[in-house]
């Protein structure tokens, strides 16, 4: 028989059902170490008082209204977002891929307002992910996530990783922006040079050209910034963001300053369930946690401390790791065993991570762990490295 959940994923065979903090309780009563948080999603971890009463609240009071209304909490969040950021205004969705969507439409409405409506292209570079829309694949230009689903969105251009001729010369009459992730995350944990980020904003600002930040996952705090391109010192014209801002209640934002959103007239571009007051809730509350003065000093902190103790597995298991990258509570370990057999062993001693491209193993805990989970999860970590050890799986 077909699965009646149409199977489109890997499963792995556990299934969770109460969460608190960093540690999920699978049925059977086990508790697992999460750090893999629904890939960078769940930023203060499980079942946080705040958040869940916030939500709590607002369910007794209204879900849904469309944005035919004024939304009030969305009128807050974006204000909130703005303050915060290079930002000057806000689109509200559901998702990563819809943020990028927004974003993509954005840039292409800017260049046809600005008169130049042959300016539609969009480079971007390998390795990246960007969702799984029809765009998005595009964008990212994975064959294996473009396989069988028909002729690739026209208008996006890739080059190589960090590459900057490459990216000089794929600029064109009709280059609109340049799209990219100041951190590839599903990439493999590739942080971009702040140099070449800097280059790609002067090239964008000779050019007219708009820069478009995917920090879908960087975003809110994942790198001990609220988002990783403060890290460079270069601000983009439009950002998405996702994941982190809705603490796990799905929602995604596209930021923008006013001169790139200037294009989208009413009308341009809707969502019927974006921005509304459930979602709005939980995001603001996500902010009130993350906004707090010691929160981010904390995560950088603990990040160092997190990079640290990894940086002693790596060397304690030359056969099993090769290196620690990332930046922030975005940590990879580059592995020199298959990174998804790594991750189920690792699993078999209930601790959580996420696997990513060129075999890199994720470590994107709650950002609000404590100096004991990272403690617990280099212990775990290590004892998973023995089992491959001690099975002779190791590289030389
Ligand atoms: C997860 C992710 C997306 C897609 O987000 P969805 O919510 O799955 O659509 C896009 N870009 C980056 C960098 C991501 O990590």
């Amino acid at each position: 028989m077909f699965p009646p959940v149409l199977p489109t994923y890997n499963r792995a065979d556990v299934a969770f059902v109460r969460g608190e903090g960093s540690y999920l309780f699978a049925e059977d009563g086990e508790r697992y170490l999460d750090f893999g948080a629904g890939i960078a999603v769940n930023a203060l971890g499980h079942a946080h008082p705040h958040l869940v009463e916030t939500l709590r609240e607002q369910a007794g009071k209204l879900w849904h209204t469309s944005n035919l209304y004024h939304i009030p909490g969305q009128e807050k969040l974006a204000a909130r977002l703005v303050a915060a950021s290079f930002a000057d205004t806000v689109f509200f969705g559901n998702s990563g891929a819809e943020a990028i969507e927004c974003a993509i439409k954005m840039a292409r409405r800017f260049q046809y307002g600005a008169g130049h409506p042959e300016r539609f292209r969009i480079i971007t570079f390998e390795g990246a992910f960007h969702g799984r829309t029809l765009a998005a694949i595009a964008a990212g230009g994975q064959a294996k996530y473009l396989e069988g689903f028909g002729p690739k969105v026209e208008g996006f251009d890739q080059v190589p990783f960090a590459d900057l001729a490459a990216l000089k010369a794929a600029i064109g009459p009709q280059t609109a922006a340049l799209l990219i992730e100041p951190v590839q995350g599903e990439g493999g944990l590739r942080p971009v040079p702040t140099e070449f980020l800097r280059t790609m904003r002067k090239l964008c600002d000779e050019h007219g050209l708009l820069l478009i930040f995917d920090e879908v996952q960087t975003g809110v705090g994942r790198t001990g910034k609220l988002f990783a391109h403060e890290w460079s010192g270069v601000t983009p014209d439009i950002m998405a963001i996702a994941k982190g801002i809705g603490g796990g209640f799905p929602m995604g934002a596209c930021l923008a300053t006013e001169r790139a959103a200037r294009a989208m007239a009413p009308g341009s571009h809707a969502s019927t369930f974006g921005g509304n007051p459930l979602a709005m809730a939980v995001g603001n509350a996500v902010l009130d946690v993350v906004l707090a003065p010691e929160f981010l000093p904390q995560v950088r902190r603990i990040s160092g401390y997190a990079r640290q103790q990894l940086e002693g597995l790596v060397a304690a298991h030359p056969g099993v790791f090769a290196e620690v990258r990332g930046e922030g509570l975005m940590l990879g370990l580059k592995m020199k065993v298959p990174n998804a057999e790594f991750v189920n062993v690792l699993r078999s001693h209930h601790m959580l991570a996420v696997p990513a491209g060129d075999n890199v193993v994720r470590l994107l805990p709650p950002l609000n762990i404590e100096e004991s989970h990272v403690r617990e999860a280099v212990a775990l970590l290590g004892a998973a490295a023995r089992d491959l050890e001690a099975a002779g799986k190791t590289a030389a």
